[in-house]
């Protein structure tokens, strides 16, 4: 392969040290291999890498940015369309989308869009937070709350977020109402900070701060407050982009065993409530040696990952179909296998069984084969006859999907639900059954992406203000 076309790896800890603690794993580009990454770019006249972002960076112009050396150009370009350019630097999954489509990836390896914006904004941070002409410049906004018009925003994932920059970027006044401690959804309490260091989230968040958005923590809507509350309260329009926290299980027997756990729950007391500083932080975990985490996604193996962190001597993947259909992303696989989690594939849990405590002791597990495609599109997992066997284990994570959280949904009869508990809206706009209550996010469209959910946040804000603009 010529030296153009491959491209500079990201440098990482490696994998002995790594599980010694919750920091993160990788470690993010120098400036000189940023410059050589970038340069590496073709500066296509059509670039079909900004088809594959959601909200449609101007790439090419950001990567000939740092191409130049000018790091403040690339960061101010990114932040144009991205109010969390460290955060989507580091989970986005750039390889099903902006670098999928990258030319290169034709030609051997795309451009590393995703390493290029984590480094610019990790480059911004160090830079220039220390210097307070810069953010005062930066981040001051001429025209803050200018329309004197009031906006609701419920929840504070990357929907929310995104939405409440957008609109305070146009001049609204914008709180975001968030039941949990401490905002930023799944970037919170579900990733964990060794992929993505709570550092970074703050400091992101504190951007959107600093653009006049007001974020109101334990305010749960749909109990505390109701719609129709803020409407009387003078919000002219409501997002809502309030997730999808609610846990799927598989309703077999053992299920509802001591230490089987929702991966909800065992990321939530880990991550947000900070579980693996205990006794530092009030918060137990009951985490045992022998961990299978269920499923095969970003979830699953974010919780096998910090089960190894919390001291666990074997963790297991145990999932159906095989590894080509993992929906994880492909560095999150590679880190786990890396730091010694193994891969139970072509295998179904049927039944946990208990110890005298009633704490969860073996799983019994079949095997599958993969026929025909399914709705999907993935192979159907078919059971093998006889293949039962027994698996010593002594705690579970079940990560196998979740569904809209529903109290709000439930609260508010006058919104429209489909069958899996999505919130129904129109395609176009946006806007829910209610008229200017608009929704974005997982709550629409089930367990998604950080990039989609930010999109639609953009696509519902753009929506808002040209509701607002008519009346
Ligand atoms: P959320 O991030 O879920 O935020 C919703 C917010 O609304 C929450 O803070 C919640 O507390 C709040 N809320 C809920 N109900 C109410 C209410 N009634 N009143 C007020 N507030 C309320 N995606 C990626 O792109 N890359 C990854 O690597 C990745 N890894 C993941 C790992 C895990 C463990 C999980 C769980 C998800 C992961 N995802 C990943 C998916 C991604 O995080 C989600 O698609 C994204 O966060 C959805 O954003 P959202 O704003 O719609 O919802
Ligand atoms: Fe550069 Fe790839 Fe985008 Fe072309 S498609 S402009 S090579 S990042």
């Amino acid at each position: 392969m010529s030296k153009e076309l491959v491209r500079k790896s990201m440098p990482q800890r490696k994998a002995k040290e790594r599980i010694g603690d919750f920091q993160e794993v990788n470690l993010g580009y120098t400036e000189e291999q940023a410059i050589l990454e970038a340069k590496r770019c073709l500066q296509c006249k059509k670039p079909l890498c900004i088809k594959g972002c959601p909200v449609e960076i101007d790439i090419p112009k950001m990567i000939e940015y740092i191409a130049k050396g000018d790091f403040i150009g690339a960061i101010k370009n990114a932040k144009e369309k991205n109010a969390l350019p460290a955060i989507c630097g580091r989970v986005c999954p750039q390889e099903t989308q902006c670098e999928k489509l990258c030319i290169l990836k034709h030609k051997g390896q795309p451009v590393a869009i995703g390493n290029l914006e984590r480094f610019i904004a990790d480059w911004e941070a160090s830079h220039t937070t220390n210097s307070k002409e810069y953010n005062n410049k930066e981040q001051s906004e001429p025209n803050r709350g200018a329309k004197g018009i009031k906006i609701a925003v419920i929840g504070s994932g990357p929907a929310g977020l995104t939405c409440a920059a957008d609109l305070a970027r146009m001049g609204y006044e914008v709180t975001i109402f968030e039941s949990l401690s401490e905002p930023g959804g799944v970037l919170r309490y579900g990733i964990p900070p060794f992929r993505l260091s709570r550092g970074v989230v703050d400091r992101e968040i504190e951007y959107i701060k600093n653009l006049g958005v007001d974020i109101k923590v334990n305010m749960l809507i749909g109990q505390i407050k109701s719609l129709n509350n803020l409407f009387a309260e003078d919000y002219k329009s409501i997002f809502i982009g309030t997730g999808a926290g609610l846990p799927r299980f598989m309703n077999i027997p053992g299920e509802n065993l001591n230490n089987v756990y929702s991966a909800n729950e065992f990321l939530t007391r880990i991550n947000l409530m900070k579980a693996f500083k205990f006794p530092e932080y009030d918060t137990p975990i009951a985490c045992g040696k022998k961990v299978a985490a269920i499923g095969a996604g970003n979830v699953a193996i974010d919780s096998a990952r910090c089960a190894l962190r919390l001291g666990a001597q074997e963790v297991s993947i145990i999932y159906r179909r095989s590894e080509q259909e993992m929906p994880a992303r492909d560095e999150e696989i590679l880190h786990a296998k890396e730091e010694g989690v193994k891969l139970f594939l072509l295998t179904l849990p049927v039944e946990y069984y208990s110890d005298e405590k009633g704490c969860v002791k073996k799983a019994r597990c079949i095997k599958m084969e993969l026929g025909e495609p399914d709705g999907s599109g993935r192979r159907r997992p078919i059971p093998i006859e006889n293949s039962d066997f027994e698996m010593d284990i002594d705690t579970v994570v079940v990560a196998i999907g979740q569904s809209p959280n529903p109290l709000l949904l439930h609260s508010t009869p006058e919104l429209k639900v489909a069958k899996y508990g999505n919130l129904v809206v129109d395609e176009e706009s946006l806007e829910t059954g209610i008229k200017g209550v608009f929704a974005g996010g997982d709550i629409i469209s089930g367990a998604a992406t950080v990039i989609e959910a930010m999109g639609a946040g953009k696509r519902a804000a753009s929506s808002i203000d040209n509701f607002l603009a008519k009346k």
